[in-house]
C-alpha cells in the first residue's frame, strides 16, 4: 500500500484514490517569465517520481498542468508588477513572445531529466472564460467584493482559511510586512480580478487584458489553478495537488478557499509538497549571483541524468544543498551505476526479494533515497547478472535513469573534475615537467587526500574517484 504525507493532515496516510485506478492530479505550473532553474527542476522531478510510483503501484494517473502566462505579480500579497509584463520588458519582447519562450525553456530541461510530460496542459490565457465564470460565481454566493483596483475574495467568509498551513491568524498578522491594498478588508483577502490601471496621460496600456462583467483586467493568479484544475481534469475534487511547500501559505490556501467556496466541496484530498533546494547552503537569488539552470549543468559537461540521480539522493521532504562539488559526485556515482548495469545481459528471471524491498521503500512517503541504496546492494550481490538485469530493467520505469540504455551512455560518460582539482592537476603537470617530482608527489597526496587517485600509467594519466 502506498502511503504519502499530506500537507492537510500533516500525517503520513495510506493513499487511496476516489476511483481506482484512476488519479486526478494536478501540479502548480511554471510562471514563463524567466528561465526554470534547478531548484523548479527538482520540484518536477518529484512529481515525476511520484507519478511513476503511482503508475507502478497499477494506478492510472491524469496529470493536468497549468502554464502561468497572466497574473502572476511580483508579490504575493496583490502588488507589485505582472512578472509577464516585466519579463517582456527585460528581455525586450512581447509577452507573448517571453511566454513562448520560456516555456520552450521550461519543457527542455523537463525532456533532458526524463520527467514524463502532463497528459493535460492548459495555458491561463486559453482559459479566462472560465476564470470569469468561476468568480462570478464566488459573486452570487456572496464571497467577493469589490475595490478600486479589483474584485476581491473575502477570507473572512470562509472558515477554517489557514487549515492547510495550520497557521494561527495571529501569527499571520505577526508575519505581515507586506503593505495592504488600499481597500482590502483583511491581510488575507486576495485579488480575483484586477483592472487594468487607470493611464496618466502617455502612460502604457498592458499587453494582456479582457473585458469582464466588472471592468476590463485580468485575472488574479490564483484562480487560474481552481478554474483549470476543476475543468481539465473534470472533477471538483481532486486526489493529489502538487508544488513548492512555498506555495502553502498563501496560493494553495487561496486555491482552498476559492474552490470550496464554489462547490462546497473538498477540492483537494491529498496535498503534496516539495522541499526547495539551495545552493551552497544559500537560497537561490540574483543577487547572490547563484542561479543555475539545466542548461548550466550540460555546459560543464555533465550528464542531466546524473542530476536526476542527484534529486533522487535527498528524501522531496527534506531541504536539498546543491553544490558544483555533489554534482561531480553524483556524475560519478551515475558513471558507475551505468558501468555496472552495462556488464548485466540477457535479461531473464527477476528477484522478488529484492523487488518487494524496492516497493515497500517507495511506497514509504517515496523514500528514493533509500531506494537508491537497495540498487546498489543488489549490484554488489550474488544474485545472476540475467536476473538483476530484469529487475532493474523493471524498477527503472521509477528511477527514470536509463538503465537499458546502459551499454550507449557507458560511452559518453564522463568524470567532470571539480575545477579545484583540474587546477592542482595541471599545476603537478608543471612540475613533473620541470623535474620537481618530490613537489609533484605531494600535490597527488593533496589530490588523494581530496578523493581523487591519479595513476600515471604508459598510455598518460588516469584518474578515479575514490
Ligand atoms: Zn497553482
Amino acid at each position: 500500500m502506498l502511503r504519502i504525507y499530506n500537507t492537510l493532515s500533516r500525517k503520513i496516510e495510506n493513499f487511496k484514490p476516489q476511483n481506482p485506478p484512476l488519479v486526478t492530479m494536478y501540479a502548480c505550473g511554471p510562471t514563463v517569465y524567466e528561465y526554470a532553474h534547478i531548484g523548479h527542476m527538482r520540484r518536477y522531478v518529484g512529481d515525476d517520481i511520484l507519478v511513476r510510483i503511482l503508475e507502478y503501484n497499477g494506478f492510472k494517473v491524469k496529470e493536468a498542468m497549468n502554464i502561468t502566462d497572466v497574473g502572476h505579480l511580483t508579490s504575493d500579497s496583490d502588488t507589485g508588477e505582472d512578472k509577464m509584463e516585466k519579463g517582456a520588458r527585460k528581455f525586450g519582447l512581447s509577452v507573448w513572445e517571453i511566454a513562448k519562450k520560456f516555456e520552450k525553456q521550461f519543457f527542455n530541461s523537463l525532456d533532458a531529466l526524463n520527467i514524463q510530460r502532463p497528459d493535460i496542459l492548459m495555458h491561463a490565457t486559453d482559459y479566462i472564460k472560465e476564470q470569469i465564470v468561476f468568480i462570478q460565481i464566488l459573486e452570487q454566493k456572496g464571497y467577493t467584493y469589490k475595490i478600486d483596483d479589483g474584485i476581491y475574495f473575502d477570507t473572512s467568509k470562509f472558515p477554517n482559511y489557514t487549515k492547510l498551513s495550520g497557521q494561527k491568524a495571529e501569527d499571520l498578522k505577526a508575519g505581515a510586512r507586506i503593505e495592504m491594498v488600499k481597500g482590502k478588508k483583511h491581510l488575507t483577502d486576495f485579488a480575483l480580478w484586477k483592472f487594468s490601471p487607470n493611464l496618466p496621460a502617455g502612460g502604457k496600456k498592458r499587453q494582456m487584458e479582457w473585458a469582464s462583467p466588472w471592468g476590463v483586467g485580468f485575472p488574479g493568479w490564483h484562480i487560474e489553478c481552481s478554474a483549470m484544475a476543476i475543468k481539465g481534469l473534470d472533477t471538483e475534487t481532486l486526489d493529489i495537488h502538487t508544488g513548492g511547500i512555498d506555495h502553502i501559505a498563501i496560493h494553495h490556501a487561496n486555491e482552498i478557499a476559492q474552490s470550496e467556496a464554489a462547490t462546497g466541496k473538498q477540492f483537494v484530498r491529498y496535498w503534496v509538497h516539495h522541499n526547495f533546494l539551495h545552493v551552497d547552503g544559500n537560497k537561490m537569488s540574483k543577487s547572490a549571483e547563484n542561479i543555475h539552470t539545466v542548461e548550466d549543468v550540460l555546459r560543464k559537461g555533465f550528464d542531466p541524468l546524473a542530476l536526476r540521480y542527484l534529486y533522487l539522493q535527498t528524501h522531496y521532504r527534506q531541504e536539498m544543498n546543491f553544490t558544483w562539488y555533489s554534482m561531480g559526485a553524483a556524475q560519478i556515482a551515475y558513471k558507475r551505476l551505468i558501468e555496472e548495469v552495462a556488464k548485466l545481459k540477457n535479461p531473464k528471471g527477476e528477484i522478488p526479494e529484492f523487488e518487494k524491498k524496492f516497493l515497500e521503500a517507495i511506497n514509504d512517503d517515496l523514500n528514493l533515497p533509500k531506494a537508491l541504496g537497495l540498487v546498489w546492494e543488489l549490484i554488489k550481490s550474488d544474485y545472476p547478472d540475467s536476473a538483476k538485469a530484469e529487475s532493474l530493467y523493471k524498477i527503472d520505469q521509477v528511477l527514470g535513469l536509463d538503465l537499458e540504455k546502459s551499454r550507449e551512455k557507458k560511452k559518453v560518460l564522463k568524470i567532470i573534475l571539480p575545477s579545484e582539482i583540474q587546477k592542482l592537476i595541471e599545476e603537478r603537470n608543471q612540475l613533473r615537467k620541470q623535474g620537481r617530482f618530490t613537489q609533484a608527489d605531494y600535490l597527488r597526496n593533496k589530490i588523494k587526500k581530496l578523493g581523487y587517485l591519479i595513476k600515471d600509467t604508459k598510455k598518460g594519466m588516469e584518474i578515479e574517484k575514490i
